[in-house]
């Protein structure tokens, strides 16, 4: 059989520990043998990133950039445990955080359903994906706590010296204050990435915030939404057939609650941070939960909402053959090679991607799983096998 050939090259970004090892199994298994892989690869593995300085890591975001799609395998945040462990030079940053940065992007995090493992919410037949606005509000915030009777006040100074000033509370006894902000274009740009991403999927979106009660800070939120959406996406909208929908914060979780799902959920920084949790637990395995990475020109990163599941990797290192469910690195992969095949216009590579996630979910659904699924399965699960073998099941439904 001859080989897929893709015409432009993705950005590969490997990782850390258990996510590693299987990467490597995965490629080996499951796409080389049908796929002329043309990646440019970073190894952002621990050690490397702290050889580079994290030159690396910059390197890859570039390549992102230039090359428009991504794929990314699980990364360590170092930590001082971290240090002793790997020997490090220093603390560097995370990873995400640096990428996040540098592509002013956006990350979307979507359950995989398959049909033995049951949502705890009857009614979400189809993903919510969760878009969280992963800049300012109470993640940067200034507090004081007050000592006692006074006056609190919010005061702005413009560069030119010019002042804003209001009063907050005259406290009568000791509390508490806090100071939070946002940026018009850090909202401009999530609220783009938000669009695109949905343009993507064809999805609507719903947006939810407070602007009946922060009037201002809220309300700002929803303008900018309102305009961009206007003045940028709303006929690419319409002729996608899918909708944006602003509603209060409340009435979007009541709604959450009872709609079917395969909506965009867009969030501010600390409902994301809190709603992405609740969808993750309803829909079972943080290993069924998938990742991307939208900057507002359009650049897509893709990789596991998971970490490198490094209590696995040590077993691995004793000699074990863990049971860790490679689903979400999958289809880290299948996203981007679907993502390169539509940007590219290949459809062969397109059709071998979702026959490759086609592949991997219906092991799963004719009983055959990893551990953390089996836990879940209802029917229970007929055979539970451990990562090379899972992969060794996908691998011979792919030569069928
Ligand atoms: P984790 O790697 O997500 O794993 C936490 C636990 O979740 C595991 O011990 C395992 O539970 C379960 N789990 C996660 N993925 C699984 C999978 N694919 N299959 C089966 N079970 C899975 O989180 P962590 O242990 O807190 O973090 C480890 C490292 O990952 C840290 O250094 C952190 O910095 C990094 N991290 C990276 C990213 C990223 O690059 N996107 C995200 C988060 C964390 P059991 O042990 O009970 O089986
Ligand atoms: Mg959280």
């Amino acid at each position: 059989m001859e080989k897929i050939k893709m015409k432009n090259a993705i950005a590969e970004l490997d990782g850390d520990e258990m996510t590693r090892v299987l990467w490597k199994v995965i490629k080996e298994k499951l796409l080389e043998p049908y796929v002329e892989l043309n990646v440019e690869y970073y190894d952002l593995g621990l050690k490397n990133r702290d050889d580079t300085d994290d030159k690396v890591t910059y390197e890859a975001a570039d390549a992102i950039k230039r090359l428009g799609v991504g794929v990314k395998c699980a990364t360590i945040t170092s930590n001082a445990a971290r240090m002793e462990e790997y020997k490090l030079k220093q603390l560097t940053p995370s990873p995400n955080g640096i990428l996040r940065g540098e592509l002013d992007g956006t990350v979307f995090r979507a359950p995989i359903f398959v049909k033995n493992i049951q949502c705890n919410v009857s009614s979400w037949k189809k993903p919510i994906v969760l878009g969280r606005h992963a800049y300012g509000d109470v993640y940067k915030n200034c507090e004081i706590k007050t000592p006692g009777a006074g006056k609190a006040e919010l005061v702005f100074t413009s560069d030119d010296g010019k002042e804003i000033r209001k009063t907050i509370q005259v406290m009568r006894g000791p509390g508490i204050i806090q100071g939070i902000h946002n940026l018009d274009d850090s909202i401009r740009n999530f609220a783009r990435c938000c669009f695109m991403y949905a343009l993507d999927k064809k999805i609507d979106v719903w947006f939810g915030a407070k602007d009946t009660i922060s009037k201002i800070y809220d309300g700002n939120f929803k303008a900018i939404f309102n305009e961009v959406f206007e003045s940028e996406f709303k006929e690419k909208f319409e002729k996608a057939g899918i909708e944006y929908f602003y509603t209060l914060i409340d009435d979007a979780v009541a709604r959450i609650m009872k709609c079917e799902g395969g909506i965009l959920w867009a969030c501010k920084n600390y409902d994301g941070d809190v709603m992405s949790d609740m969808i993750a637990s309803a829909c079972g395995s943080l290993a069924m939960m998938t990742s991307v990475l939208v900057s507002p020109n359009g650049e897509f990163e893709y990789e596991a909402s998971h970490g490198t599941v490094q209590k696995h990797y040590y077993k691995y290192l004793k000699g074990e053959k863990t049971s860790t469910n490679p689903v979400a690195l999958i289809f880290a992969w299948t996203g981007a090679l679907a993502k390169r095949a539509e940007l590219d216009e290949t459809p062969e590579l397109a059709e071998f991607a979702r026959k490759l996630e086609k592949a991997t979910l219906d092991v799963i659904e004719e009983g055959t799983m990893t551990g953390d699924l089996a836990r879940l399965a209802n029917p229970p699960a007929k055979k539970i096998v451990n990562s090379w073998e899972y992969i060794d099941e996908i691998a011979a439904r792919m030569e069928k």
